[in-house]
């Protein structure tokens, strides 16, 4: 089974993502992870994709669709998050599941512009252990330090207003069509981003067997 979170960044798919990798024991592809991990390493595809990132704006299909299906080697139980994001992701994995025989399931988390920007601009990170914290809903106890480990926290560079600005709008312009490419599909399944992160988390679970 293939479970899809689908929406706008800041959503949560992130959150909902780690909580169903636990229960189920599926593994979590990020695609925003893996990229920022190829970033951070050097690597050629990391070099290749800096500055779209950096810019807020979608790294080139053919080189995520790649990366991707080399992650998903073997995987009969997975969460993707933060994939597709474009008609032609969605119809690569449209045709990828097909031949590896995989059902799959698209989840849609739902939110207003307005409640995304406080969300992805009040987000800290920690440099050393990654926990994340958010300026007004989840702050750290001493300002600017991570809890469990006392490093420093930091900002994503992609989410300053300016750059969230720019995440949003790609958003709407590039990845809400995939919406509809599901729903006629009967894939998708949509869900109130703004309930509490575990009732979301229980809807998914009674959505999937
Ligand atoms: P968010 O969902 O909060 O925007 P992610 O961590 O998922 O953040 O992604 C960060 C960046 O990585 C995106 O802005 C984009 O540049 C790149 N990226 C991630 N997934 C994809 C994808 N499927 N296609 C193209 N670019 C992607
Ligand atoms: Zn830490």
């Amino acid at each position: 089974m293939i479970v899809i979170m689908f929406g706008p960044p800041g959503s949560g798919k992130g959150t909902q993502s780690s909580l169903l990798k636990e229960k189920r024991g599926w593994s979590h592809l990020s695609t925003g992870d893996i990229l920022r991990s190829e970033v951070k390493q050097q690597t050629e595809l990391g070099l290749k994709a800096k500055a779209f990132m950096e810019s807020g704006q979608l790294v080139p299909d053919q080189l995520v669709i790649d990366m991707l299906f080399a992650h998903m080697d073997g995987a009969e139980g997975a969460i993707l998050d933060g994939f597709p994001r474009t008609l032609t992701q969605a119809q690569a994995l449209e045709a990828e599941l097909g031949k590896r025989e995989l059902d799959y399931k698209v989840f849609s988390l739902e939110l207003s512009q307005e409640e995304l920007e406080t969300r992805l601009t009040g987000r800290r990170v920690c440099s050393s252990c990654g926990t994340l914290y958010h300026l007004n809903f989840f702050p750290p106890a001493q300002e600017g330090q991570c809890d469990s480990c006392q490093s420093q926290l930091e900002q994503r560079p992609d989410d300053s207003l300016e750059v969230v600005r720019k995440r949003l709008s790609v958003y709407f312009e590039q990845t809400y069509p995939v919406k509809a490419f599901y729903e006629e599909l009967g894939k998708l399944k949509s869900l109130d981003g703004t309930m509490d992160k575990h009732e979301i988390q229980n809807s998914i679970h009674m959505n999937i067997n």
